[in-house]
């Protein structure tokens, strides 16, 4: 077993580090507070090859894989954590049209999007159908030639900014999880509209909007494989991106933590550095110990991946797992800046906020637990892969 990084991962580390610290930790608070969601930003990432990382080379994209993508989240998360959410989930849908889409709709969609040129979102929820994704009910009925889609998708992220959209249909109303289909929607199709920006308690630098399907004609070449197949292809993409999740989140934890370890050596009180006290001492061990968990084990899953394993268990425990701790490390983090650390004048607050959307999204953290009790229970009593 190796932990070492190799020499491309380490340079595109630090290709990534650099960007997060000179382009997206400088903008991340004013990007926050504006609501703004930076196109440039995208741009820039396309240009360092960030968004097409499970897409080969002959798609245009560079296939480095789900190790060396996660690092590169965790350290766009330091600089931005919406903006490494954002480019997470345009990699996930660039790969899913790229595994599922015929040639015509690799060069058309995919290649656009793993230049970078192009940006894309994914949209499974709605209003009645969250975690029970099965329940979804947007219409997709089929007509001369394609398609017309009639419903509202939810909290899209990058909804409206985004060109691309793969969308979650029913396309049988006798069938649950058989009756959704995955379609490609391009922005600017007539019968597409989106709603406003969601104020939300954090990550406004991305939007989330809902996106409204009124008569909505798509032509056949938009579906994705085959139809009754979709809920399955969103699923074996959320997989990754949960992954990616966990990655985005031990970047946050992380920026958090380096930022209140560093005010706990300034910070001066009863005559001391506050770090001289045993009580925050003992709290940062036990935050770093949590950090290095969590990386672990979001290391291992995306290991696995690339290893050709479905890694859905340990995917689950690691997106549980760290977005959990992201959630604890963000939260002590205020705690250690005390009075300050509530102020939004000093950045740990947005750390927490951002926290919480990742024990919800990509699955909820009961939603992981429940996966992980699905894959131990085909163990039964222990008898595991091997890879284990
Ligand atoms: C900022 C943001 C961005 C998002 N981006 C996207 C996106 O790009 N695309 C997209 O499709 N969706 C997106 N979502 C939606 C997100 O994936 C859902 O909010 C999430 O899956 C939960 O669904 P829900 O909100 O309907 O909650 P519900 O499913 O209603 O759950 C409510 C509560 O019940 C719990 N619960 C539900 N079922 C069970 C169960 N079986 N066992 C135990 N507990 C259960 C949940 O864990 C949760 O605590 C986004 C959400 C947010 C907040």
């Amino acid at each position: 077993m190796n932990f070492k990084l190799n020499d491309e991962q380490r340079l595109i580390r630090r290709a990534a580090r650099d960007f997060a610290t000179k382009e997206l930790a400088p903008n991340a608070r004013e990007w926050e507070e504006t609501h703004t969601f930076s196109r440039n930003a995208f741009k820039k990432m396309g240009q360092l090859d960030f968004t097409g990382l499970y897409v080969p080379e002959e798609y245009d994209g560079t296939g480095v894989g789900r190790l060396t993508a996660a690092i590169i989240f965790e350290e766009l998360a330091k600089g931005c954590f919406a903006t490494a959410v954002y480019v997470s989930v345009h990699n996930m849908v660039t790969n899913l049209i790229y595994q599922y889409g015929n040639e015509a709709q690799r060069e058309r969609w995919v290649k656009p999007l793993a230049r970078g040129e192009k940006l894309a979102a994914y949209s499974l929820t709605e209003g009645e159908a969250g975690s029970d994704a099965a329940a979804l009910s947007t219409r997709c009925v089929k007509t001369d030639g394609g398609y017309v889609l009639n419903g509202t998708k939810l909290y899209v992220t990058s909804g409206g900014v985004a060109d691309i959209y793969a969308v979650m249909v029913r396309t049988d109303e006798t069938q649950k999880q058989k009756g959704v289909s995955a379609v490609v929607v391009e922005k600017g199709t007539p019968g597409l509209s989106f709603g406003p920006h969601e104020p939300k308690m954090g990550l406004n630098a991305s939007p989330t909007t809902e996106l409204n399907f009124s008569d909505c004609f798509i032509p056949q070449e938009n579906l994705l494989g085959e139809e009754g197949k979709g809920l399955n292809m969103a699923l074996t993409a959320l997989n990754g991106g949960r992954v990616s999740i966990g990655a985005c989140s031990v970047g946050l934890a992380q920026q958090a933590f380096d930022y209140a370890l560093s005010y706990a050596h300034k910070r001066q009180q009863f005559g001391r550095s506050i770090i001289a006290f045993q009580g925050l001492q003992f709290l940062v061990a036990d935050l770093a110990t949590e950090l290095e968990a969590a990386r672990g084990m979001v290391y291992r899953a995306a290991w696995l991946m690339d290893q050709n394993e479905p890694a859905v268990l340990e995917a689950a425990m690691a997106k549980r797992f760290a977005t959990d701790m992201a959630m604890h490390v963000t939260t002590e983090s205020v705690q250690i800046l005390g009075g300050y650390g509530y102020m939004r004048s000093y950045p740990v607050e947005m750390y927490m906020r951002s926290a919480k959307v990742a024990q919800i999204f990509e699955g909820t953290n009961q939603i992981q637990r429940v996966v992980i009790a699905r894959e131990l229970s085909k163990y039964k009593g222990g008898k595991r892969p091997d890879s284990y």
